[in-house]
C-alpha cells in the first residue's frame, strides 16, 4: 500500500523549472499589450468622440449612449484583430474576487443570419442572472435585479479571447451591490472635498486625485503536495499541522536568494501583469518559508484596485503553469507569518503635488500639515470603522498572532514628524507662522525636515504608518478586495476635510486671516486626535491596556467588528459623503456576516473529515502495531523483562488513546456547537455563534492532533506536514 503523503512528496520533488520565453527584449514593447490604452483608441474611434469620452471621464460625468456605440465599435474591432471571440462584464461581488459572464461578439439577426455585433448598450450595461450573488436581503424583491455597467475610467483589456469590461455591479433600485460602486463614489467625494481645502493654498487646483500602491503577499506550495492537503483545497489554510523544527527563526528567507523555481514563476507572472498594463516593479522573498511579495507602481486607487485583483487571478492561472498553488489566505499556516496587503495611500493634485509629501515653500508645508492633521482626525474618529473595513473570517487568524498588525487601530508618524506636531501644539500663532514686512508667510517652529522620504523610522507593527510621503495602511489582508478598505479611508478623510473646511471658514468669517485660521484648527486637531498617534510596539501587551485607557477600539470578535459599519456616526458620515446608503450598509454587514459563518462552517466540516478519515486511521494503525508488539514481546521474553521492555509502548499507546478520545469528543461537540449555531434567527447571531462556540473547539481539536502528529509513525501519517509544505520548491 503506498503511502499518499510519500507518493505526493515524490510527485512534487520531480518538479523543475518550467522554462519562460521572454515576450519581447524590453519592457516598454510589451507593457499594456493587452490593454485598450487611449493611444490605441484614436486608431480605432473617431477624434472628436474620444475627445467627449475622455473629457466625460476626467471630469466623472455619464457618458452619452451615442458616445458608447461609437467607442463600442473601435473596441470590438481591437479586440477581434487581437483573435477575441467574446466579451465579458467584469465586476468585484460581495463575494470578494471577481465575476464574468463571456458572451459572444454575434447575433442572430430577425431572419435568422449570424451578425458581428457589439453595441454600445452591449458595451453599457449587462444583466448577469445574479441571482446567486450575495446582496444583504437587497435584491430579494423581483423588482431589485442587478446589472453591471461599465466604468469608463478604467480601461478594457484581454484576457485570452475575452475582451474584458470593467464595470459596477448596482440593484435596478441603484444600490451598489459590489465594491467598486462604492469606491469611485468615495474617490469622487474624497477627491472634492480635497480640492475644496487646496483653495486655501492654491487657487490652481483643479482636480485631487487618490493613488493608492499595494504590496500582495503570497504563498507557493508545490501542486501535489497542495492536492494530498484537503484542508487547502477547500479552505486555503492547513487547519492542523504541528510547526515544523525550523521555521523563520533564522529570518534566512527575508530577501534571501530567490528558488530557480519561484524566480520562473515571478518572471511568469509578471510577463502576463505587464502585458495587461499593470505597472508590476518589485518581487522579494517574505519574512516565511516559501512566502513572496509583489508590489507595482502606484495608480489612480479605482485602476490600481482592478490591477491588484487582476493580478490575484493571473498569479492562480500562472502558479499553475509551474506546478504550484498560490495561497492568497492570510494565515495558511499557524505559527509563521501571515500574509498582508499593505495599501499605500496618497492624495495627488493636478498641479503634481503630493498632498502628504512635505513641500518646498512655507505654503506648501502648511498644505502638508494640513492633510495629515486631517488623515490622523479621521483615522482617530473612525478607527472602529477602518478595522471592520479589514476584518474577515480569514484575516482573524493574522491581526494580532504577534507578527501581524494589532486587532487595534493606531497610526505611527515617525519622531520627525511627531516633533514637528508637537511644537505646533505649544506654538503660539505667532511663533507658528511668521509673515514678514514683504507679506511672506514662514512656518516658525514647524520646519518640516526636507528629506523625509526613506528617512522614517520602518516601524512594522503598526497597522496604519506614515512613510514619508504616503500613509501605508497594513492592516489589509493578502485576499481583500482592498476597495473595501480605501473606500471607507476615502469617505472618512472626504468628511473630515468638509468638516475642517467649515471650521476654518467660520474663522475667516469672524475676521482671522486665512493663515492664522487653519493654524487655529489644526492645532485643535493636534489635540483632539492625539489618542490615535503611537510609535511604540503594537505587538506588546503593554499597549493592548494603554489603548483600551485611551478609548480606542479594542473588540477581537470580528462578528461584533462588523457592528461598527452600523454605528450612528459611521452610517451618517457614509451619508454625508453619498458613498453608502444605510440600506446598503446594512446589505453589506449580512453579507460579512454571512459569509463569516459559511467559512467557518466549511472549515469546521473539513476538519471533522480530516480527523476521522486521516488522523484517527493513522494514530489506530500506528497503536495496533504497538499492541502487537506488546504481545509479540511478551511471548518472547521473561515476565520482569516484559515489564520494563513494554514500559515505552504502554506510554505511547496511552498517549494515542487519549488523544483520540480528545478528537472523537471535541468532533462530536464541534458538531453540536455548528448545528446549534445554524439554528440562530439571524446571520449576526449566527456568525457571533460560530465565532464563539465553533472556533474554540477547532482549537482545541486542533492541539490533539498536532500532538498526535508528533508520536505516530512517519511513515503512517497521510498528510504533508509543515516543513514539507513550507520547504520545498
Ligand atoms: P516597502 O516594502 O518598503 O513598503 P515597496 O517598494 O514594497 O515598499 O512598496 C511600496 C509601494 O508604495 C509601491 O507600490 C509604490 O509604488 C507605492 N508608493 C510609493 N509612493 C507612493 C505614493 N506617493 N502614494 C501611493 N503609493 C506610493
Ligand atoms: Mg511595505
Amino acid at each position: 500500500m503506498g503511502n499518499l503523503r510519500f507518493d505526493a512528496l515524490r510527485q512534487a520533488m520531480a518538479h523543475t523549472p518550467v522554462a519562460v520565453a521572454p515576450i519581447g527584449d524590453k519592457v516598454k514593447d510589451f507593457f499594456a499589450r493587452d490593454v485598450f490604452t487611449r493611444d490605441r483608441m484614436k486608431e480605432y474611434i473617431a477624434a472628436d468622440v474620444l475627445e467627449q469620452l475622455f473629457d466625460d471621464v476626467d471630469s466623472g460625468r455619464t457618458i452619452h449612449r451615442e458616445i458608447a456605440d461609437s467607442v463600442a465599435i473601435g473596441m470590438r474591432k481591437w479586440a477581434m484583430d487581437h483573435g477575441a471571440t467574446h466579451y465579458t462584464h467584469w465586476f468585484q461581488p460581495l463575494t470578494g474576487g471577481t465575476a464574468e459572464k463571456h458572451d459572444a461578439f454575434f447575433t442572430l439577426n430577425k431572419d435568422g443570419v449570424l451578425m458581428e455585433e457589439f453595441t454600445g448598450d452591449a458595451l453599457y450595461q449587462q444583466e448577469p442572472d445574479a441571482s446567486s450573488f450575495p446582496n444583504g436581503g437587497i435584491r430579494n424583491t423581483f423588482e431589485a435585479r442587478g446589472y453591471s455597467a461599465w466604468d469608463p475610467s478604467s480601461p478594457v483589456f484581454l484576457i485570452g479571447d475575452t475582451l474584458c469590461i470593467p464595470t459596477v455591479f448596482v440593484a435596478y433600485t441603484g444600490e451598489a451591490l459590489d465594491y467598486k460602486t462604492p469606491l469611485i463614489r468615495s474617490t469622487a467625494a474624497l477627491c472634492r472635498a480635497a480640492r475644496e481645502v487646496c483653495q486655501y493654498f492654491d487657487k490652481g487646483v483643479k482636480h485631487v486625485h487618490a493613488n493608492l500602491g499595494w504590496e500582495q503577499e503570497y504563498f507557493l506550495v508545490d501542486e501535489a503536495l497542495y492536492h494530498a492537503r484537503p484542508d487547502l483545497m477547500l479552505t486555503g489554510r492547513t487547519l492542523m499541522g504541528h510547526a515544523s523544527a525550523k521555521n523563520q527563526q533564522l529570518e534566512d528567507h527575508y530577501f534571501g536568494a530567490i528558488p530557480e523555481r519561484v524566480l520562473a514563476f515571478m518572471r511568469d507572472l509578471e510577463n502576463e501583469a505587464l502585458c495587461a498594463g499593470i505597472p508590476v516593479r518589485t518581487r522579494h522573498n517574505e519574512v516565511a518559508p516559501n512566502q513572496f511579495e509583489m508590489a507595482p507602481v502606484f495608480e489612480d486607487v479605482n485602476l490600481a484596485n482592478d490591477h491588484n485583483l487582476l493580478v490575484m487571478s493571473i498569479m492562480d492561472r500562472v502558479a499553475q503553469r509551474h506546478h504550484f498553488r498560490v495561497l492568497l489566505h492570510e494565515k495558511p499556516y499557524a505559527g509563521v507569518n501571515g500574509s498582508g496587503k499593505h495599501c499605500n495611500w496618497s492624495l495627488q493634485t493636478n498641479t503634481g503635488i503630493n498632498l502628504l509629501a512635505p513641500g518646498k515653500n512655507p505654503y506648501q508645508n502648511l498644505q502638508f500639515v494640513t492633510f495629515l492633521v486631517n488623515v490622523l482626525m479621521a483615522v482617530h474618529q473612525y478607527n472602529g470603522l477602518l478595522k471592520a473595513s479589514i476584518a474577515s473570517a480569514t484575516n482573524e487568524h493574522r491581526l494580532g498572532a504577534n507578527e501581524a498588525p494589532p486587532a487595534i487601530i493606531s497610526v505611527f508618524l515617525g519622531k520627525q514628524i511627531s516633533e514637528v506636531l508637537d511644537k505646533l501644539e505649544h506654538a503660539t500663532a505667532e511663533e507658528a507662522i511668521i509673515i514678514n514686512a514683504k507679506k511672506e508667510m514662514k512656518l516658525g517652529v514647524a520646519n518640516i525636515p526636507e528629506i523625509l522620504v526613506d528617512n522614517t523610522d520602518r516601524n512594522r507593527t503598526s497597522p496604519f504608518a506614515f512613510t514619508g510621503n504616503r500613509f501605508e495602511f497594513r492592516a489589509v489582508g493578502s485576499s481583500a478586495n482592498c476597495g473595501a478598505a480605501m473606500l471607507a479611508l476615502n469617505a472618512a478623510v472626504a468628511e473630515q476635510l468638509l468638516n475642517f473646511k467649515t471650521e476654518v471658514d467660520k474663522l475667516m468669517e469672524k475676521g482671522e486671516p486665512k493663515e492664522r485660521a487653519l493654524f487655529a484648527v489644526i492645532r485643535k486637531y493636534i489635540v483632539s486626535c492625539k489618542a490615535i498617534r503611537f510609535d511604540g510596539n503594537g505587538y506588546s501587551e503593554e499597549w493592548k491596556a494603554e489603548a483600551a485607557r485611551r478609548g480606542l477600539d479594542c473588540e477581537t470578535n470580528v462578528p461584533l467588528i462588523f457592528d461598527r459599519y452600523l454605528l450612528p456616526e459611521v452610517v451618517n458620515m457614509f451619508h454625508k459623503t453619498g458613498v453608502l446608503t444605510e440600506a446598503e450598509l446594512h446589505s453589506r454587514c449580512e453579507v460579512k456576516w454571512e459569509t463569516y459563518s459559511k467559512k467557518v462552517q466549511i472549515e469546521s466540516r473539513v476538519m471533522g473529515d480530516l480527523v476521522i478519515n486521516h488522523v484517527l486511521p493513522a494514530a489506530k494503525r500506528y497503536q495496533t502495531m504497538l499492541l502487537q508488539n506488546v504481545l509479540a514481546v511478551k511471548q518472547v521474553f521473561s515476565a520482569d523483562e516484559t515489564a520494563t521492555l513494554n514500559e515505552q509502548d504502554y506510554t505511547i499507546i496511552r498517549q494515542i488513546e487519549s488523544h483520540a478520545g480528545a478528537i472523537l469528543a471535541g468532533v462530536d461537540k464541534m458538531t453540536d456547537a455548528r448545528h446549534k449555531a445554524n439554528r440562530q434567527p439571524d446571520e449576526r447571531s449566527k456568525a457571533i455563534a460560530y465565532h464563539d462556540t465553533v472556533l474554540p473547539v477547532m482549537a482545541e481539536i486542533r492541539e490533539h492532533v498536532d500532538a498526535l502528529e508528533m508520536v505516530v509513525d512517519d511513515e503512517l501519517w497521510t498528510l504533508p506536514k509543515y516543513r514539507e509544505l513550507m520547504f520545498v520548491h
